[in-house]
């Protein structure tokens, strides 16, 4: 079954000593209110989510007489989850959330989701749809939609993708006739989507993406509309069946609690929805729930990176071969530090992410910021999700390999967050085009600025090889902008889109490394009179910086020149 341990300090180090969020007064939590929450949320996980997670990913969802019914011992947990408050952390007060700042409700999410990433799809979406409705909804919606999603009655979906258009979203069929009143029939076939029907909610609230009569081509054409799997009356009770069908289930390599189904929607009698938001900016309303989902997908391997971390290294502590414990072999310990510095680096990348939407509120700017780490924390943290898990399976050897320790299954369900929500190629190009070349390059330059200042400020003779180091990746950074931006200068776009996922890789590993950084400078400062616990923490973050700069940042002098050296268009050569 494995073994769950979170790693509390690590997480109460990034929020109380590195982010410091008990500085935000507006939601009035001291450090030690903060160091409870997550210390009753690990102890909620431990005892109520993780003993789900295998026997849920060995019964799987099934699909019977129309109904698709999903591991009984995901219903406790889902009502617990409601009932206990957890799905209200983070949200707004006046919708009976219990407002905490950003960074300590991902925190918690991450926990939940390392013990059990599938079940987390259920509730992840119902939150990510209700945002939606509660931010652009009517008010009918914000009445009788929005309290029985926090109550958990109501489950939510977001339904972009269909048979023919999956990357490329603005090719979607679905029609939506204007029936009067904000009311449409909507028509089409749905792909893939999570959580589409299941026997945990009375209802779903379906957020579909159609196309109303005359709208142009691609995703300019595109509206938003909340449709109900039952029609809702006027008093909020539920009505009959608004004929959205679940016609199969997919059956998948790993999350296999999770529901992924078709549906049909009106396609032998009419189904309702609303317009939510304006017609023909269902992007854009859509992407209030998709950059949810994309920081989402990323934590999904950032949780499950630092889960199976905690199993490899017990499992190294305890299994002892060539007459000693694996872990005091070299290429084992390698293994192990590795694992840390990348999961612990994802983690802090998340979190600081996370906090700026707090910086936020005070100050727009950065929202710039967000932009630019959304597909990093969605591309890097999912394939270093995986790769972490996968080296966790290699550190167990052979029982690695089978069930019994519960660590393959981190394998199965990780690779799916490279996919889901623009796959990890699609994020790519969109750092490279949009949040970087549309912005004319200002958002990332500023960042740049802030990790000289860091490197700069490095003390050398702590840090000498790491700051020669960071230095030379700095350097060769702004190099390939200029190559990058040349290309766009000549409009040869081949040339960028064939290096965007180097250069997202390259990017992702100069931030992770500042995070680490700025980690380590802080343990640094707080080693002398700490506790010898305290002590073994924080010389712990310094390793973590160093193992992270000599074992992966001082890949980015190769990706560097692979980028400049091959100046080729891929696209004419023979496969
Ligand atoms: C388990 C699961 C759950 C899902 N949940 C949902 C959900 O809840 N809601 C929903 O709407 N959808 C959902 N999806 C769908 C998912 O978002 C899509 O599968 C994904 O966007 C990719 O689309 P596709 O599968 O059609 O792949 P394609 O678009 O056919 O892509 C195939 C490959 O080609 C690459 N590619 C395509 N176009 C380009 C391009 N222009 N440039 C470079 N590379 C390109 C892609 O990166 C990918 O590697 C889910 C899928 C799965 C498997």
């Amino acid at each position: 079954m494995g073994y769950y341990k979170a790693d509390l300090r690590d997480i109460e180090f990034n929020l109380n000593e590195l982010l410091k969020v008990q500085d935000w007064k507006e939601f009035g939590l001291e450090e030690n209110d903060v160091k409870g929450i997550i210390a009753e949320y690990s102890k909620y996980v431990e005892n109520e989510v993780f003993p789900t997670r295998e026997p849920s990913d060995h019964v799987g969802v099934r699909h019977v007489a129309g109904k698709v019914i999903v591991p009984e011992v995901l219903h406790g947990v889902t009502r617990s989850f409601y009932d206990n408050g957890w799905f209200a952390l983070g949200l707004p007060a006046d919708i009976g959330g219990t407002p905490v700042p950003e960074a300590l409700y991902v925190a918690c999410m991450s926990l939940a989701t390392g013990a059990n990433c599938a079940w987390t799809m259920y509730p992840g979406l119902s939150r990510a749809a209700l945002n939606v409705v509660n931010l652009k909804g009517d008010e009918f919606m914000r009445t009788h939609i929005v309290p029985r999603m926090m109550e958990g009655k109501w489950g939510g979906t977001m339904c972009l993708t269909e048979p023919n258009a999956g990357s490329d979203v603005g090719a979607l069929r679905s029609t939506a006739q204007p029936l009067g009143s904000g009311r449409y029939a909507i028509k089409g076939t749905k792909i893939f989507i999570s959580s589409g029907e299941s026997d945990l909610y009375e209802n779903n609230i379906h957020l579909v993406l159609a196309r109303t009569p005359g709208a142009e081509a691609g995703t300019k054409g595109i509206s938003l509309f909340v449709v109900p799997r039952f029609k809702i009356n006027s008093d909020g009770t539920l009505g009959g069946s608004n004929n959205v069908v679940c016609s199969k289930i997919e059956h998948k390599m790993g999350i296999h609690a999770s529901a992924t189904c078709e549906l049909q929607f009106g396609q032998d009698s009419q189904t309702e929805g609303w317009l939510i938001g304006e017609e023909f900016h269902g992007m854009e309303t859509m992407f209030i729930m998709m950059n949810e989902a994309r920081l989402y997908c990323g934590l999904q391997g950032e949780a499950q990176a630092n889960l199976a971390y905690m199993m490899a290294e017990k499992y190294t502590r305890e299994r002892a071969q060539f007459g000693k414990e694996i872990i005091l072999h070299p290429d084992v310990r390698r293994n192990l530090l590795r694992m840390r510095a990348m999961s612990r680096g994802m983690r802090a990348l998340c979190l600081y992410t996370a906090n700026l939407f707090n910086k936020a509120h005070h100050d727009p700017k950065q929202e710039a910021l967000i932009s630019l780490l959304t597909p990093i924390c969605k591309a890097y943290c999912s394939e270093q999700g995986f790769n972490v898990s996968s080296a966790a399976l290699q550190a167990h050897g052979g029982y690695g390999y089978c069930t019994e320790y519960g660590v393959e299954q981190f394998v199965r369900d990780t690779q799916i967050a490279m996919i889901y929500e623009g796959t990890n190629g699609i994020q790519a190009i969109d750092f490279v085009m949009r949040k970087i070349l549309k912005d004319g390059g200002k958002t990332l330059s500023a960042l740049s600025q802030e990790m000289i200042a860091s490197v700069q400020g490095l003390d050398d003779a702590k840090f000498k090889r790491e700051k020669d180091l960071f230095g030379k990746v700095l350097l060769s950074a702004q190099s390939v902008m200029q190559q990058i931006s040349g290309y766009a200068k000549n409009n040869q776009y081949n040339l960028i889109l064939q290096n965007c996922t180097d250069f997202l890789t390259f990017a992702s590993q100069m931030v992770i490394a500042w995070r680490l950084l700025d980690s380590a400078v802080l343990s640094d400062q707080k080693l002398a009179g700490s506790t010898p616990e305290d002590r073994k923490y924080y010389e712990s973050k310094i390793t973590d910086f160093k193992v992270y700069c000599s074992q992966y940042l001082i890949h980015n002098l190769s990706i560097a020149k692979t980028i400049s050296d091959f100046t080729e268009d891929m696209t004419t050569l023979e496969i």
